[in-house]
């Protein structure tokens, strides 16, 4: 048996696949994975949906079975944090004092949510979401005819907001930007997830920040920037995330809001590697460094950095893919709309099934739309292969997408 060992920091979706190809490569050398939660690793999409509403066990999430994940003959280490790394001696020190050497290493921490800095933050009924622990403490407040407040209207808040709304609640999104999703979508795709929302019964409140939490005589209060108050029992804070990116900045790796890697996932040191939501890349789809939070990227990632960590030659380049599940909609998303690029849209906009296409002159480079996979499959191949398009015919419902 090899005695050389490749430690993954973070057991969550990045890690477990990055754990699970190096056996699925015939890597025979020891295998550490050490994870700060209780878990084995799990998936998060659906701590925001079926988990959160009780419609799935918590099982359900597991990248593997137990069984599986067994058999990987892995050394795992559960409720270890691991706090600092010493790329000269090679060695990764936990937060119990022992320390463990590594051949590779690869960094899979991911994030934490953010938090806020105003009084009341840290009130009982105020959570954020980002791990099982998470989704069973807000599951539970969850209760037709009580009251949520989600602030932050992005793809967290808005996916607590309708799995919340579908449990019976009283639902009011508070939004400081003038848009929803303002980060990641065009203005149409954020009016339509408005209309889609104030369709369903919430109540969406954009340009407003909260400035205090406190408690009420019948649970609490939150108080606008313009002085108006809110009262609601719960509160989901959904203002985005932070990289898990300590370890390696203290390490002398370079950072920029997450470990900067190459397209083998290599970090600044050759032995230290990086993916999921902590790693920062150059993609060619962008034209600029991003870090990606998706369920896409986690995956393809982990998979890539285990088998670059092994020395085989891989390029992780890929087209950004997103979903997100609301009430009746399943909205996609691949490549990087830009607000420079042409907007063409196929189908009605008003309706829940459309797409949008995102040109730079005759080539489409993003497209997004809801309840729309099949279209979205062929516009990914047109991205993927820079098809050259006429935008009369994407725009077209009798032109076949796939004749394109
Ligand atoms: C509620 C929710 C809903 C989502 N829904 C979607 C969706 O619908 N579609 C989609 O594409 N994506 C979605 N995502 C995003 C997707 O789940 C993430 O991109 C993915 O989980 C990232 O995987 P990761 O392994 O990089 O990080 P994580 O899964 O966060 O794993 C990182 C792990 O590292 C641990 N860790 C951190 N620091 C240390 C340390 N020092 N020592 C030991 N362990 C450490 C963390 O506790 C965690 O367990 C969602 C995310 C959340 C939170």
């Amino acid at each position: 048996m090899s005695t050389e060992t490749i430690v993954i920091v973070g057991g969550g979706q990045a890690g477990g696949w990055a754990a699970q190809t190096l056996r699925a490569e015939g890597y025979k050398g020891r295998v550490v994975l050490i994870g700060d939660e209780p878990h084995r690793p799990y998936e998060r999409p659906p701590l925001s949906k079926a988990i959160l509403s009780g419609d799935a066990h918590a099982d359900t999430a597991y990248l593997q079975k137990p069984e599986a994940f067994d058999a990987l003959g892995v050394d795992w280490r559960p409720n270890a944090t691991a706090a600092a790394i010493d790329p000269t001696a090679k060695q990764v020190r936990l937060a119990n004092g022992e320390s463990v050497g590594y051949d590779k290493l690869i960094l899979c921490t991911g994030g934490r949510a953010r938090r806020l800095t105003i009084p009341g933050a840290d009130l009982p009924g105020v959570h954020t979401l980002r791990n099982l622990q998470d989704a069973a403490s807000l599951g539970a407040e969850l209760v037709a005819g009580r009251r949520l407040l989600v602030i932050g209207g992005g793809w967290i808040g808005l996916e607590v907001a309708a799995t919340a709304r579908k449990k019976g609640m009283e639902v009011t999104v508070v939004e400081a930007m003038s848009r929803l999703c303002e980060r990641t979508v065009p203005p149409g795709i954020s009016s339509y997830l408005q209309r889609l929302h104030t369709s369903h019964g919430v109540r969406i409140e954009l340009g407003a920040g909260v400035e205090r939490l406190a408690v009420s005589a019948n649970g609490l209060s939150a108080t606008l920037s313009d002085g108006r108050e809110i009262g609601c029992d719960t509160v989901l804070v959904g203002v985005g995330l932070i990289a898990n990116d300590e370890l390696a900045r203290e390490a002398g790796l370079a950072c920029d809001g997450g470990v900067c890697v190459d397209t083998q996932c290599r970090s600044s040191n050759p032995d230290i590697l990086a993916a999921g939501d902590v790693a920062v890349w150059h993609s060619e789809w962008a034209g600029r460094r991003i870090r990606l939070e998706s369920w896409q990227n986690a995956q393809e990632q982990g998979i890539a950095a285990a088998r670059s960590a092994l020395g085989t030659d891989v390029t992780h380049q890929p087209l950004p893919w997103f979903w997100s599940d609301q009430f009746d909609v399943n909205l996609q998303i691949y490549g990087m709309p830009a607000l420079q690029h042409q907007v063409v849209v196929r189908g009605d906009p008003d309706s829940n099934a459309f797409v949008m296409f995102f040109l730079d002159g005759d080539h489409v480079m993003a497209a997004l739309g809801p309840n729309s996979a099949r279209d979205l499959r062929f516009a990914r191949r047109l991205i993927e292969r820079r098809t050259p398009v006429d935008p009369g015919q994407l725009a077209d419902l009798q032109a076949a997408l796939a004749k394109l």
